[in-house]
């Protein structure tokens, strides 16, 4: 048995610039019945009882704004609320534990930050009757007999005092602009400041003023400054945008530190190396973004990855992707890398006043894509620029007879207009290639974005505007400064698989600069690797192997890691373990047998 949702997306909804074709074409309507109406000129109405799940309003709004689903009747009764008549729903609600770190994991847009607000208080859920009025009691007498009603009773007795770290760490300047000393200063209800700022490498960061922060400062500072709070439940709203590995190691020592208290922590993350390095547990959200979120049930760390990556939730017999996303493997017919030479430089150098970078030598063939990792503040994205003919090194010479087309780091767009028009403008008839759809524009579901206008997106849909464009290019070499930057979960496993295909099947080149793991496992040929003093000088390697550049850049961070043994994906060994001891004396940071992994202790 299912039940049928209809969702209508307001912001895309524009009843004044479409025919309503909607409305004409329903056959509901047709036959005389009212299923979908315009009740004050403003968005559409759909009745979810007479509609009959034809899809035909689907196809026929210009505009996207129309989602018809049909979900399981059982899934009624976990309902725990809806914004309004054809809006977002959520279903089932994170558990959270005394003394543990539960991970929170799906795309954006499926009801992570409803559940975060329910879970701190800030939103009483109304169990779906948007029409009434929600309460606390009523809630809690829906919870009976289940775990978290403990949880809420605490809630609504104004006893659980919770701390959260916002997602959007960019406006913290907005609401203060003194120095960061001052900040944390005045959240240190547990008297841990000198702890946490030696913790999160915070020390140069106390005088500056919070506008003058760099995008990493600011998450740690946030960072710090929610841990500091004397709370019972600790939210993470994505705590390692911005950082380096090294800093989101600090973050992940400091979550633990907090949850090792006794306290209960939940870390809502799209890095999935840092989400199986820091929980305990972890929930899936799925469902279709804008119009349903359901949160799975609570599952071990490893398990619950694991599932993420197959697609597919074993224990509630769940698909939630058609395919299961896969490391260290090439997919069949795939062409590797060609003799054919695309960019060849010499040592590189380049100088700034207070700055100094030394390149060695490297080439990079046909079908190669060519990972870098380091620290933030090393010279990766002045190495992108000068390869990419942006920047002039000051020493040595870049011959890329080659053409580049390059995504910086840092977006912004000061197009004026929509995003389709943005396309039709610098990329016309290249946005509609079959390569470029079937890869990337249909999964990113860039359609949805087309009426948008460009100076109204938000971080992760700049970014996919953004890759979408750079691999659209007829070009040589994809030069990609952080794509995984902003992008949730799904979407990065989308743009590293686009881009190793992509690349191979054209027989191209790219060069890809991220601190995600998974992304830099999943999309990369050979590795170079960035070391120095961040801020002062920076080195790199030439192009290595990428079990020699993941083994050199892992030593370096102290880490080791081996493989699972039923998906190939990397995993941190617990430091300290056998596993860990065992292989630093060998020298191997990287790529053992996935058999070990039955052996390996628990992390
Ligand atoms: Fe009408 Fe429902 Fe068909 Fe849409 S899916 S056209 S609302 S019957």
């Amino acid at each position: 048995m299912v039940h049928r949702i209809a969702v209508v997306e307001e912001d895309l909804c524009q009843s004044k610039k479409c025919g309503l074709e909607c409305i004409k074409e329903c056959p509901v309507n047709i036959n005389g019945q009212e299923c979908i109406t315009l009740p004050g000129s403003k968005i559409a109405l759909i009745s979810e009882e007479l509609c009959i799940g034809c899809g035909i309003c689907i196809k026929v709004c210009p505009f996207d704004a129309i989602d018809i689903l049909n979900l399981s009747e059982e899934l009624k009764s976990d309902k725990i609320h809806q914004y309004g008549v054809n809006s977002f729903r959520l279903f089932r609600i994170p558990t959270v534990r005394k003394g543990q770190v539960v991970g929170l994991v799906g795309r954006n847009g499926i009801g992570k930050s409803t559940a975060l607000k329910i879970l701190a208080g800030q939103l009483v859920p109304n169990l779906g009757d948007y029409e009434g009025t929600a309460t606390w009691d009523r809630f809690i007498q829906y919870l009976s007999g289940r775990e978290m009603k403990e949880h809420f009773e605490r809630i609504a007795d104004g006893e659980l005092r919770v701390s959260l770290k916002p997602q959007a760490v960019y406006k913290l300047p907005e609401a203060w602009t003194k120095e960061t000393r001052l900040l944390l200063q005045q959240m240190d209800e547990r008297k841990k400041m000198d702890e946490v700022v030696e913790t999160l490498n915070l020390k140069e960061t106390l005088d500056k003023k919070l506008p003058d922060l760099s995008g990493g400062e600011l998450q740690r500072v946030a960072v710090a400054a929610a841990s500091l709070k004397d709370a019972d439940l600790y939210l993470f709203d994505e705590p390692s945008s911005y950082n380096d590995v090294f800093q989101r190691l600090a973050v992940s020592k400091l979550i633990r530190g907090i949850a090792e208290s006794g306290k209960s922590v939940l870390v809502v993350e799209h890095d999935i190396a840092f989400l199986d390095y820091v929980t305990d547990y972890v929930q899936i959200i799925y469902g279709e973004p804008g119009a349903y979120g359901i949160v799975s049930g609570l599952y071990a760390s490893r398990t619950g990855i694991n599932s993420l990556l197959d697609g597919y939730l074993p224990q509630e017999n769940v698909r939630f992707r058609d395919h299961a996303v896969t490391f260290g493997q090439r997919a069949a017919g795939e062409t590797v890398e060609s003799e054919e030479v695309v960019a060849k430089y010499t040592a590189l150098g380049k100088s700034y006043k207070a700055f100094k970078l030394e390149a060695a030598a490297g080439e990079i063939n046909g079908g190669t894509i060519l990972g870098v990792v380091g620290a933030n503040a090393l010279g990766k994205t002045t190495f992108l620029k000068m390869l990419a003919g942006v920047e002039k090194p000051t020493s040595g010479t870049v011959h890329v007879d080659a053409k580049v087309a390059y995504k910086p780091q840092y977006l912004s767009s000061e197009f004026d207009g929509t995003v389709d028009e943005f396309f039709m403008t610098t990329l016309g008839s290249k946005y509609t290639d079959p390569v470029l759809q079937d890869n990337l524009v249909v999964p990113l579901r860039l359609e949805k974005l087309l009426a948008r206008r460009m100076g109204e997106l938000s971080g992760g849909e700049l970014q996919k505007v953004a890759i979408v464009a750079t691999m659209a290019q007829d070009t040589d070499v994809y030069a990609l400064d952080e794509p995984s930057a902003f992008l949730d979960v799904e979407d990065r496993f989308v743009v590293a698989r686009a881009i190793n295909r992509m690349v191979k099947a054209r027989g191209k080149a790219a060069v890809v600069i991220d601190h995600d793991l998974q992304v830099v496992d999943i999309v990369s040929d050979r590795l170079l690797v960035f070391s120095g003093d961040p801020g002062v000088s920076g080195e790199a390697t030439s192009p290595l192997t990428k079990e020699e550049g993941m083994n050199e850049f892992l030593r370096r961070v102290g880490l080791t890691y081996r493989r699972d043994v039923n998906t190939g994906r990397p995993r941190v060994n617990k430091p300290g373990s056998k596993l860990d001891r065992d292989q630093k004396d060998r020298g191997t940071y990287y790529y053992v047998s996935a058999q070990r992994e039955e052996s390996a202790p628990a992390d």
